[in-house]
């Protein structure tokens, strides 16, 4: 049983008229935030905590952006909202820069409010535009929560209520993934399976859908030539590359997007969480040049009444202005690089620290319960479940010494704002040294 403070107002009153997401509602308990400082939240019990998750690897500003208060709050004031079919200066301005910094010749923008929507878009621009329906990812992804982002993703929670209450939509199709820690199939392999799947499907895949470096399916990191590789294989077959960004996106891995970081030119990019740093809700869905045109004269059958809405993409830019100004993309490089150095000191005292991985401030560490092999303490079944496991506890120690990290799928998500300091580095290290304690202790003789 989890020992918590007694419920306050606010927490009874949300336990007792909310949905909690993703869980069986007897788990849904939770913790007042209220206030923040920096890259701290802070709870009504007064405890300060430092987010190394930036929640759900989105609030990549910490949370005292006040260029993005400022904006918010005057575009409030001038236009609130018109619908997508008027002109604004923030979406104008908002997709110019996005073209700006995005790679190849990526050039237009479709909004959003959701990482979900941002790819179920894609789904509809690459079928539209090649003429085909399928769709093909991996098994270890996440890309949205409604039915065919859904369908599209591998991850545990595809199949957690069971395809009779939840059926995929048809047309989604999945290959492996670069795993070498975790599958049976190196990277080069998983590579040409996937170039047999798209050979056997007969020139009928619109898309291959993948998140550059894999986020809250484990921190997954490919070779630095899987991306290439991948791209030419999919244009062998006629089908766009679609990078999902949603994670990896503005800044996280020491780029603006991991897709630069791989040298790779996708035909479509989807992005949401960094875009606004999560001051508001925005997604984006960016497509070449060419499949703009293409759409010149053929109809874009899609749209939402919040649709580019001006108020966040007024965020979206004073963000956008925050990473370049605040220089924090380099910073993220500078501290990925640190960071990199002491998860690696921390795996080497931890014999339960399996493997470390990832880039910039975008990494995790894999526990194992053997030292020879990897022997997982959680399941990907538990991820849906209810149940404890040895993962749970160690997050629940880092947090009684007050930082805070995403775990997911038997890795420790390690994925702080943009904005942090050594310092900071410091203090989660040293709190997480101690959390590990618990692993080691609970490894297999
Ligand atoms: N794609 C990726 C890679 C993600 O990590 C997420 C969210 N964790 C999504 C898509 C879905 O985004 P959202 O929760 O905003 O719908």
């Amino acid at each position: 049983e989890k020992q918590r403070p007694e419920r306050n107002e606010t927490e009874r009153l949300d336990r007792e008229y909310t949905l909690g997401t993703w869980t069986r509602q007897r788990d849904f308990d939770p913790t007042q935030i209220v206030d923040t400082e920096g890259p701290r939240i802070v709870t009504a019990d007064g405890d300060s905590i430092l987010d190394f998750s930036s929640q759900y690897v989105c609030t990549s500003l910490g949370y005292d952006a006040e260029r993005i208060a400022d904006a918010v709050s005057e575009q409030i004031r001038e236009v609130p909202y018109v619908s997508p079919g008027w002109s604004t200066e923030p979406r104008a301005k908002l997709s110019e820069k996005l073209a700006d910094i995005t790679p190849g010749s990526l050039k237009k923008t479709f909004y959003s409010t959701s990482g979900t929507e941002a790819n179920e878009v894609a789904f509809k621009i690459a079928r539209a535009y090649t003429g085909k329906h399928k769709i093909l990812s991996r098994y270890r992804s996440y890309h949205g929560a409604t039915a065919a982002s859904l369908s599209a993703s591998g991850d545990p929670r595809r199949v957690a209520q069971g395809p009779e209450i939840q059926p995929e939509v048809p047309g989604m199709i999945k290959g492996p993934d670069p795993y070498a820690y975790g599958s049976s199939l190196d990277p080069d392999e998983s590579l040409e399976y996937i170039d047999e799947m798209l050979e056997l499907e007969g020139g009928t895949v619109a898309g291959v859908l993948v998140e550059p470096l894999v986020g809250s399916n484990g921190v997954l990191t490919p070779p630095d030539d899987y991306l290439p590789r991948l791209q030419e294989i999919a244009r062998d077959h006629g089908a766009l590359l679609i990078c999902d960004e949603v994670m990896t996106g503005f800044g996280r891995t020491g780029e603006w997007f991991a897709s630069t970081l791989y040298d790779a030119e996708p035909d479509i990019i989807t992005m949401a969480k960094g875009l606004t740093g999560s001051y508001q809700p925005l997604a984006a869905t960016t497509v070449t040049e060419e499949i703009g045109e293409y759409f010149e004269d053929n109809l874009l059958n899609q749209g939402h009444t919040f649709s580019g809405h001006p108020v966040a993409c007024a965020a979206g830019i004073a963000a956008i202005d925050t990473y370049e100004e605040e220089e924090l993309v380099e910073n993220a490089s500078e501290m990925g690089s640190y960071l990199k150095s002491e998860l690696e000191a921390l795996a080497d005292r931890h014999p339960s620290v399996g493997e470390r991985r990832g880039v910039g401030l975008h990494q995790g560490i894999e526990l194992t319960k053997s030292e020879r092999e990897r022997v997982p303490f959680e399941e990907r079944s538990d991820k849906v479940s209810s149940k404890q496991t040895v993962l749970d506890e160690v997050g629940a120690r880092a947090l009684e010494n007050d930082v805070y990290f995403y775990t997911s799928v038997n890795t420790i998500v390690v994925t702080p704002p943009l904005t942090i300091t050594e310092a900071h580095v410091d203090e989660a290290i040293a709190a997480l040294d101690d959390a590990l304690e618990i692993s080691d202790s609970a490894m297999d003789e």
